[in-house]
């Protein structure tokens, strides 16, 4: 073994012997925004061996401030952000192998990126998409740690399938579209960023060596802003979870997904949320308010941003105009309206 790594081999807990075994490894990274790709620079250098990672998005100017890995010329070039990662991490670790597949997570695919990985991180935005990871997840039996992040305070937990709760045992209804701030509409610092990063790669690590009894056992609220650190402890799978226990997993059924269509011939595309809400519109425009032009009444509240025209109603449901691709209109949707 070269001496890249004699550093983290000579940390007892690893040794020679988990830093066999992380070359070995595969793990997925889901979201390579702010988290994905703090995840996956540290996996990389970390020498894990096989990095699967997936994302729908292209690099922009406003991922820089917080966005390791990515440069301006890839936001100039708007390169996808799996992409750019990849090439990244081959500058970084040559010796890992990454996978970088550039598509929206789904419930038509979701299993399929499951496919051969040791374990999963979160590294996406939306909730949208981390209820279909935990159905996924617990339904194949594979660890995923959840990280989320916004403004100064983010939340982690690590969910052993059959072990731990898990983020339906928490909080078994997905948050209403629209209820939720995200990192475009609240802004974001980097420390929480790296804060929950760290702990979520820190818990892979541990599980990919074989140190299952230095997990943490909880769900970990920081806000780095606040100096605020907790711990909830964790108890196992709860008896009436729709997933642990039921084994119904209806994130991955057609029906529970967010709905999205292209409107032929108008360069839009419509996303709705999967169940009705009661948007309260004012709110809505004074989150959009300080981040491009913001027009509202009592049925809608229409966002101009970038080119785009974002027409919100108050059941959830949105029209995009100036795309006609879903999963950037998708994209567009959990950014500032939030999902
Ligand atoms: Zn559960």
């Amino acid at each position: 073994m070269n001496e890249r790594y004699s550093r983290q081999i000579l940390f007892s807990d690893i040794g020679r012997e988990g830093q066999e075994k992380l070359i070995a490894s595969r793990v997925l990274i889901v979201g390579c925004g702010a988290l994905g790709a703090s995840h996956a620079e540290m996996l990389a250098r970390a020498g894990v061996g096989k990095l699967r990672i997936v994302d729908r998005d292209f690099v922009e100017f406003t991922n820089l401030q917080r966005q390791t890995l990515f440069k301006e010329s890839d936001a100039a070039d708007r390169l996808p952000k799996a992409v750019a990662a990849k090439t990244r991490i081959a500058e970084i670790n040559s010796e890992v192998d990454v996978e970088a597949i550039v598509a929206d997570v789904n419930n038509s695919n979701v299993e399929s990126f499951l496919d051969g990985v040791d374990l999963v991180l979160d590294g996406t935005d939306n909730f949208q998409v981390r209820y279909l990871l935990n159905d996924a997840c617990i339904k194949n039996g594979k660890t995923w740690i959840y990280g989320a992040a916004v403004s100064s305070y983010g939340t982690t937990m690590t969910i052993i399938p059959g072990e731990t709760s898990c983020l339906r045992c928490i909080f078994e209804e997905m948050p209403d579209a629209g209820s939720s701030p995200t990192c475009d509409t609240a802004g974001v610092i980097m420390p929480i960023i790296a804060s929950i990063s760290a702990v979520q790669v820190t818990e892979a690590i541990k599980l990919l060596v074989g140190k299952r009894g230095e997990l943490h056992g909880s769900l970990m609220q920081i806000d780095i802003w606040a100096n605020d650190w907790r711990k909830i402890k964790l108890a196992g799978p709860q008896p009436d979870c729709p997933a642990c226990d039921k084994r119904n997993f209806e994130f991955l059924d057609a029906e529970s997904q967010e709905f999205a269509a292209v409107l032929c011939g108008r360069n839009a595309v419509q996303v709705a949320p999967p169940k009705s809400v009661q948007l309260n519109l004012k709110e809505l425009s004074n989150k959009l308010a300080a981040l491009g032009d913001v027009k509202q009444n009592e049925y809608l509240v229409r966002f101009s941003t970038d080119g785009k025209e974002i027409t919100v109603f108050p059941d959830g449901r949105a029209i995009i105009k100036g795309t006609d691709d879903i999963t950037e209109g998708r994209s567009l949707y959990a950014k500032y309206v939030g999902n």
